[in-house]
C-alpha cells in the first residue's frame, strides 16, 4: 500500500501544486488520480519516487517513509509509465525492457529471456525484440513502456497518462489488456489520467483532484457517480461523454435477479436482516424491506427513488443502482416486478458501454 500522510508541494515559484493531500492506495489495486490539467497529478506521482520533493508531509510505501529509505533501492521496488513510453530511441525494444534489470545487475540472459516474455505477455511479438522504439506505433510503444516498467517485477507502478498519447481505438485495446495483465499479476498501482471515462473504468479507487491540488473526492466509481461531493465533481463527470450516452443504450444481455418481492400485509418471512422488494397492493415495486418475519407496513419500507424498465436504458439502470438502498436496482416489465440488479453488475456492464461510446 502507498499512504500520503498530509502532503503539499510548494514549487520555488510559489505555485503550490499539492495541498495537503491524504488518501491511501491499497496494495494490489488500481487507485487511479484524475482532474483536469494542471491540477497536481503528475506531481503527486513523482514525489511517489521521489523525482520531485515533497515540501512537507510523508509518503509511505508499505509502511516505510520513502524520504528515509535509500532511493535507488526504493525505485527498484517502482515500475513508472508514461505519456509516449519515454523508451530509448537508440536502444532496441529488448534493451529498453531490460533496462532497469541491467541497472540492477541481474542475470542477463535471464533479464532477457524473462522481458521476451513481457513482450508477449503485453501483446508484441518476440520478432519485434531487434527492432528501435521509431520502427514501431504508438500503441506498440506504449506496450512496450508497460514491459518495461514490469521487467523488474515490482510491487508498486506509477503511471501517467499511459493511455494519452495513442488513437481511441487503440486506446481501448490497451486499456482492456492492461486491466487483464492486472487481474494477473495485482500490483498496488496509481495511475494519472485527466479522462474521466478512463478513471471510470479503469479505477477500483478514483481520487479527484482540483485545481491547486486539493482533494475533492476519493471514493470508488459507484460512490463518486451516486453521489458527487460538491459541484467540481459533477461537471467533472458531466464531461463524461459517454455517461450521457447511456441515455441510448438499450439494456441487453443483463438477467436480472429474482429477489423475493412480497405486497403490503404479507408476512416479512425469509432470514432476518435479508432484503425483500416491496410492492404495493397492486404488485407495483415501490422499495425495499427488511425481513423481520412481520407482516410488511407501510412503514417498513425504504422508498426506492428510482427504478428501472428492464427494456430500458442504461442510464436508467445506473440510476436505479446507484440510489438504492441496499446497492440493487429494481427493474419493472408492463409496470410488473421483473427482479433486480446488483449495482457492481450494472456498472460494469455501464463502464463497457461507456467505453463503447469512445469508439469514434
Ligand atoms: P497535472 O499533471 O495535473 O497537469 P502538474 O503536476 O504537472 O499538473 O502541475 C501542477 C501545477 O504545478 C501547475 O500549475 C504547473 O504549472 C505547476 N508546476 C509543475 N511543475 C512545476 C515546476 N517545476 N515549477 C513550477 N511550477 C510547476
Ligand atoms: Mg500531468
Amino acid at each position: 500500500m502507498i499512504e500520503f500522510k498530509n502532503v503539499v508541494k510548494t514549487y520555488d515559484n510559489g505555485t503550490t501544486a499539492v495541498a495537503d493531500l491524504s488518501f491511501v492506495a491499497p496494495t494490489g489495486k488500481i487507485t487511479v488520480l484524475v482532474g483536469p490539467s494542471g491540477c497536481g497529478k503528475t506531481t503527486t506521482l513523482r514525489m511517489v519516487n521521489r523525482l520531485i520533493e515533497q515540501t512537507s508531509g510523508a509518503i509511505l510505501l508499505g509502511g516505510e517513509d520513502n524520504a528515509k529509505t535509500d532511493t535507488i533501492r526504493m525505485r527498484r521496488n517502482i515500475g513508472y509509465v508514461i505519456q509516449n513510453a519515454g523508451l530509448f530511441p537508440h536502444q532496441t525494444v529488448l534493451d529498453n525492457v531490460c533496462a532497469v534489470p541491467y541497472l540492477n545487475k541481474s542475470d542477463k540472459r535471464a533479464s532477457r529471456e524473462r522481458a521476451l516474455d513481457l513482450l508477449e505477455l503485453v501483446g508484441i511479438d518476440r520478432s519485434y525484440a531487434s527492432r528501435y522504439p521509431w520502427q514501431l506505433s504508438g500503441g506498440q510503444q506504449q506496450r512496450i513502456g508497460v514491459a518495461r516498467a514490469l521487467a523488474a517485477d515490482p510491487p508498486y507502478m506509477l503511471m501517467d497518462e499511459p493511455f494519452s498519447a495513442v488513437d481511441p481505438i487503440v486506446r481501448k485495446q490497451l486499456q482492456a489488456e492492461f486491466l487483464k495483465i492486472q487481474a494477473d499479476l495485482a500490483k498496488t498501482i496509481v495511475m494519472v489520467t485527466h479522462d474521466i471515462d478512463e478513471a471510470l473504468k479503469l479505477g477500483d479507487q478514483i481520487v479527484v483532484l482540483k485545481e491547486g491540488g486539493v482533494l475533492a473526492q476519493i471514493g470508488t466509481p459507484a460512490e463518486i457517480l451516486a453521489s458527487p461531493a460538491d459541484q467540481f465533481v459533477a461537471d467533472f463527470l458531466g464531461e463524461s461523454r459517454g455517461y450521457h450516452a447511456l441515455s441510448f443504450e438499450p439494456i441487453v444481455g443483463l438477467e436480472p435477479h429474482r429477489t423475493p418481492a412480497i405486497r403490503l400485509g404479507e408476512l416479512l418471512t425469509g432470514q432476518a436482516g435479508d432484503w425483500v422488494v416491496a410492492c404495493d397492493d397492486s404488485g407495483l415495486p415501490i422499495g425495499w424491506a427488511e425481513a423481520d418475519g412481520e407482516p410488511l407496513l407501510a412503514e417498513d419500507v425504504v422508498v426506492a427513488t428510482a427504478v428501472s424498465r428492464s427494456r430500458g436504458n442504461y442510464r436508467e439502470l445506473l440510476d436505479a443502482a446507484l440510489a438504492s438502498p441496499v446497492g440493487r436496482a429494481i427493474m419493472i416489465d408492463d409496470g410488473a416486478y421483473a427482479g433486480t440488479l446488483g449495482s457492481d453488475a450494472v456498472i460494469r456492464g455501464a463502464v463497457e458501454k461507456l467505453d463503447a461510446g469512445r469508439m469514434p
